[in-house]
């Protein structure tokens, strides 16, 4: 409760910058970090391309490269659990590809991420609250690639069914023959999660190619029954792992890798401005221009919660993009 009132004086829309670390590749490249972090003003980052150049950019929280997943995750509590509240919450890993997207959001093995830290919080609070209240929790996993929707908890997806946003009865958006796996325990969660990433990337010779360039979005629905007045509630928390931000020169693709960067282009940039229409009130909110954005309208906007994580690289070697990803950033706080 306390947590969602602090959100409400706040705003429905918070904007995180995580920085990863520099990688030992880049050290022995001799690139340097162009990016500083004062611990005292942690919703302040420094971007440092040059001696004559400094800007400063302002988010909710700024993470550097020694902020673990725990630390990460415990700023984000706050979000996750409004959707025990009936709140429908949407969390985004946005930046260039090797920036640490899949790392926030999924996570490795021994340091998991974002998804599976949000689905042990959900059945935690479950056990903990009012036991007249039965809460029951599913998981779908889904891709979009060139605008089109893919059912990853789909064993028989590589035939090709694809999948399309309707509108409801009650005016919210669905997409028909979705698979919703029922859970009812965290254990097996982190399995169902590394089928639908394992899925994304089925289909083409080089794996993390194809899932740089695919948005790929879990969703968890809550649904809850007062015992007692049998009121029922349903709210969902979306986890999205977007296509890396990068822009590749038109001179050097053409054919189907062109197509698939303007798809990119477009999705992002549709999602950009309906965050930033959301974010300055506007009262048109463009949430047909994009397949994502279409799909996310009754979970962004309204009294929905928001969490995009801008994703940077400290790289000298990647300043251009990480002052392109730092301007989103601005644009849709
Ligand atoms: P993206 O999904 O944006 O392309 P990845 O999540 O695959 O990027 O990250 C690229 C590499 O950097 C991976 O090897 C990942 O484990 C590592 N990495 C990313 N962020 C961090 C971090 N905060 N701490 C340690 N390693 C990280
Ligand atoms: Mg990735």
């Amino acid at each position: 409760r306390l947590y969602n009132e602090l959100i409400e004086l706040r705003g429905n829309i918070r904007v995180f910058c995580r920085v990863r670390p520099l990688s030992a590749n880049e050290i022995s490249n001799g690139s340097s970090s162009i990016v500083e972090i004062d611990p005292s003003h942690e919703t302040e980052l420094q971007f440092v391309p040059s001696d004559k150049d400094r800007k400063v950019f302002k988010f909710d929280h700024v993470f550097g490269p020694s902020d673990d997943q725990e630390t990460v995750f415990a700023e984000s509590l706050p979000v996750v659990r409004s959707v025990m509240d009936g709140f429908n919450v949407c969390i985004f890993a946005y930046g260039q590809t090797g920036t640490g997207k899949t790392f926030t959001m999924e996570g490795v093995p021994e340091d998991r991420g974002v998804n599976y830290r949000a689905l042990e919080e959900l059945f935690r609070m479950s056990k903990e609250r009012n036991s007249s209240i039965a809460y029951t929790f599913a998981v779908s996993i889904l891709e979009v690639y060139n605008e089109k929707i893919r059912d990853l908890l789909d064993e028989s997806f590589e035939q090709g069914k694809k999948l399309d946003v309707k509108q409801t009865a009650d005016g919210t958006q669905e997409v028909l023959g979705l698979i919703e796996a029922p859970i009812y325990t965290i254990d097996g969660v982190w399995e169902k999660l590394r089928v639908g990433s394992k899925n994304r990337s089925v289909g083409t010779t080089n794996a993390n190619e194809l899932s740089s360039r695919s948005h790929c979005l879990v969703r968890v629905t809550v649904r809850s029954e007062h015992l007692v007045t049998g009121q029922r509630c349903r709210s969902h928390i979306w986890l999205v792992d977007l296509a890396g931000s990068e822009r590749v020169a038109k001179t050097e693709v053409e054919g189907e890798r062109l197509k698939e960067s303007q798809f990119i282009n477009k999705s992002l940039s549709a999602l950009g401005d309906v965050i930033s229409a959301l974010a300055s009130k506007n009262s048109h909110i463009p949430y047909r221009n994009s397949k994502l954005t279409h799909l996310l309208q009754s979970s962004l906007g309204g009294d929905c919660k928001t969490l995009m994580f801008v994703q940077i690289s400290p790289s000298s070697a990647d300043s251009g993009e990480t002052l392109c990803s730092l301007n989103f950033a601005s644009r849709v706080r």
